[in-house]
């Protein structure tokens, strides 16, 4: 399976729209790995996670064929993770695209929002995702589990199995809830084992906000993945969705993240597992 990290900024991106904090002016100069721009994840060309206002950006830097995606997993409706106006450019009138429609799994709140700008069209079919149910996808078999990210919004974990490995791609979150920690201690019991699981470290060395994680709780997470079976030594531990608020280069994220076995993501990042 390849993981194929598109973008791995929080909303703003880095060097984020308007600032001058340290981290951006650092983050121009740097350029490179300093530069993230908003998160999304690929699996093996077929299966997105997440649609992005810098899915343009994405396609021209990765040179990515969008046509090859066959399934959208959707995790909440923040616009750094759903930007609805740009579905519709798969629509009649805008793109020669193909005949296939694309999947798209989500909750609620991001399904009305695709519905309203893409309307009834045979280039999309819509899923509302069922917490805890196995889906069978075209390319996968998709769990949705309750992330903790907002009140206003039921926001989504996937739990991904495809070809023989099983990938946790977990934020927006801060600590999850607790039937999701005891929906992936039931997955360890029962020998199912992560070959990688993605988090979230938004807040990096900032107090714990509750609806996003620090390097913290990234740490006692991953101790709690491998205690309870659902993850092991050789599982590859990822972290993305970073905040220029939190401050530090890919370096000292490096410096960090590295000591403790987890892989810092950067944009344009790929993992073969
Ligand atoms: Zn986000
Ligand atoms: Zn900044
Ligand atoms: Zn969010």
């Amino acid at each position: 399976m390849l993981l194929h990290l598109l973008g791995t900024a929080a909303y703003e991106g880095i060097p984020s729209l308007f600032c001058r904090c340290s981290l951006c002016q650092q983050a121009r100069k740097l350029k490179g790995k300093d530069i993230r721009t908003r998160t999304s994840v690929v699996i093996d060309h077929e299966l997105k996670i997440d649609f992005p206002p810098d899915t343009l950006l994405h396609m021209l830097r990765d040179d990515l064929d969008l046509e090859e995606i066959q399934d959208l997993l959707i995790t909440h409706s923040h616009s750094d993770h759903l930007y609805a106006e740009d579905l519709e450019a798969r629509l009649p009138g805008y793109a020669q695209s193909g005949e296939e429609p694309i999947h798209i799994y989500a909750h609620d709140m991001p399904l009305a929002r695709i519905r309203e700008r893409v309307g009834q069209t045979s280039k999309y079919v819509l899923h509302r995702v069922q917490l805890f149910i196995p889906t069978v996808t075209q390319t996968a078999t998709v769990v949705a589990l309750p992330a903790y990210h907002m009140d206003e919004e039921t926001c989504l974990l996937y739990w991904i199995e495809k070809n023989g490995h099983t990938v946790l791609h977990a934020h927006d979150s801060g600590w999850f809830p607790d039937e999701t920690w005891s929906w992936l201690e039931q997955r360890g019991r029962e020998g199912n084992k992560l070959s990688a699981a993605i988090l979230e470290c938004t807040m990096g060395n900032d107090p714990d906000s509750g609806t996003h994680m620090n390097a913290a709780e990234v740490f006692k997470a991953k101790e709690r993945l491998i205690a309870c079976g659902a993850a092991d030594p050789q599982t590859v531990f990822i972290v993305t969705h970073f905040s220029h608020n939190a401050h530090l280069t890919h370096q000292e994220l490096c410096d960090l993240f590295e000591p403790q076995g987890i892989r810092v993501a950067y944009d344009s990042m790929k993992v073969q597992l």
